[in-house]
């Protein structure tokens, strides 16, 4: 039977095991979920793979607790590149239960999307490497590899910081990270580039206590009104984030994302526009953007009519491929002290630097896989760009800078993941598990 067939065949059974793994309330958190739920879905996920003929599968605790499912299995010949697959077991927290229209951890099947959370982000990236690589059975050239966390939705780090200890155990000449997915359902692409971020915490001073307003207000430096001016340079009228230094012209050359969806996937309320001068792709994957996260000052309800002494912000500055996020947080940093007005005393703290990834794609495993998904979804596979960073990924790339990583899965925009309602197109997973079964195949008889 041909492939596609087989994978249809098995697509029952791909709902069952999801329909488990969503039972399985795996966030982890034990002051939000017992820690056994973690436990039970590794076990799980173990187990699945162990029929599959991963005969050394087992669970590495990681620095942060967390286990990780780690495993392998030969192929035909030993001499084929090993490949090896990612995916996580944890979830994000269901968030408000109020507004899932069906039970969070129960899949619920509605107008042929299958709801739940986790059913995209990641379980159903679990799903789809199960299909895969049942359609295919043991006659399979590659050499496989697996690894599975338990901590990715966290950010606590357990899998970054157990990869450069544990080098050889998880090395491969190439990595399917399965947790992004296509641009849309049936519109086959890999995730080529995140963005990198810096988050800076900037406070002001100028006074040593509050003022009355009527007294002093007019002559006496403002802290908070300081802060304003300095946070205002950081945009121009069009929205461009501008700080000296830092290009604010470059552009996407990947798939575009038309307005009209980022709009409605946005949710702007009607009469705001999109901010920016290049396109939305350009802006979410090509440019820096500056977020102002918070700010501490006297709230609305208690304030006095005082003059603010002291006031901070917490900004959150994205950057794209190519800029090294220690010069971008300096740039941002010079530019807010130069900026500061009346002499205000002005001091920044650092809180968080993350490189921006890209993707090399002139190598033999990301031929294979545009081929695969030329050949599953009947579409050249195109480019996109994720503005959100993926940490692991940069581990991955300095710990093995030889290795092909493609970023793919079944996570497309309507899965609202990390969102209340997240679901997953069951044709998605389907057809991916499809391209990932003709990726292995042509990747092991393919000339390296
Ligand atoms: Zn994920």
């Amino acid at each position: 039977m041909e492939l596609r067939a087989r994978i249809a065949d098995l697509m029952p059974r791909a709902r069952d095991e999801l329909t488990e793994l969503v039972e399985l309330r795996s966030v982890a958190d034990a002051r939000q979920f017992p820690p056994e739920e973690c436990e039970r879905t590794a076990h799980w996920v173990e187990g699945r793979f162990r029929d599959l003929g991963f005969a050394d599968v087992h669970l590495e605790e990681t620095a942060d607790g967390s286990q990780a499912v780690i495993g392998s299995r030969p192929g035909t010949d030993p001499t084929g590149p090993t490949v090896l697959l990612y995916a996580h077991y944890d979830v994000q927290p269901p968030l408000d239960d109020d507004a899932w229209r069906t039970p969070p951890f129960q899949l619920t099947e509605v107008d042929g999307r299958w709801y739940g959370r986790g059913t995209a982000d990641c379980k159903g990236n679990i799903v789809m490497h199960l299909a895969a690589l049942r359609a295919l059975g043991d006659d399979l050239a590659v050499n496989l590899k697996l690894v599975v966390e338990g901590s990715e939705e966290q950010g606590t780090g357990g899998l970054e910081a157990f990869v450069p200890d544990h080098a050889d155990l998880l090395r491969a000449d190439t990595i399917l990270v399965c947790d992004t997915g296509n641009a849309a359902v049936g519109v086959p692409a890999a995730t080529v580039s995140l963005r990198g971020m810096v988050n800076v915490v900037v406070t002001v001073e100028a006074l040593t206590s509050e003022l009355h307003s009527g007294m002093f207000g007019g002559a006496a430096p403002d802290a908070l009104a300081a802060l304003i001016a300095m946070l205002a340079t950081l945009r121009d009228s069009a929205g461009n984030t501008t700080i000296a230094g830092l290009d604010n012209t470059q552009t996407w050359t990947g798939q575009p994302y038309p307005p009209e969806q980022f709009r409605t996937d946005a949710g702007l309320v009607g009469t705001a526009t999109l901010i920016g001068s290049g396109s939305v792709s350009d802006m979410l994957w090509a440019r820096p953007a500056v977020t102002i996260l918070g700010i501490d000052c006297a709230p609305v309800v208690g304030s006095a009519s005082s003059i603010t002494p002291k006031a901070a912000a917490r900004l959150n500055l994205r950057i794209p491929p190519g800029m090294a996020p220690e010069r971008a947080r300096d740039a941002l940093v010079e530019q807010l002290v130069t900026a500061a007005p009346w002499g205000v005393n002005v001091s920044t703290e650092t809180e968080a630097v993350g490189e921006p990834f890209r993707a090399a794609t002139d190598g033999p495993a990301y031929r294979a896989m545009g081929e695969a998904m030329l050949e599953a979804f009947g579409q050249p596979m195109a480019s996109l760009g994720q503005g959100g960073s993926i940490p692991l990924c940069n581990v991955f790339a300095d710990t093995y800078p030889d290795t092909e990583l493609i970023l793919i899965g079944v996570e497309e925009p309507q899965c609202l993941i990390h969102a209340p309602n997240e679901s997953v197109d069951p044709q998605e997973i389907a057809t991916m598990a499809l391209t990932e079964a003709l990726f292995l195949q042509r990747y092991g008889t393919s000339p390296r």
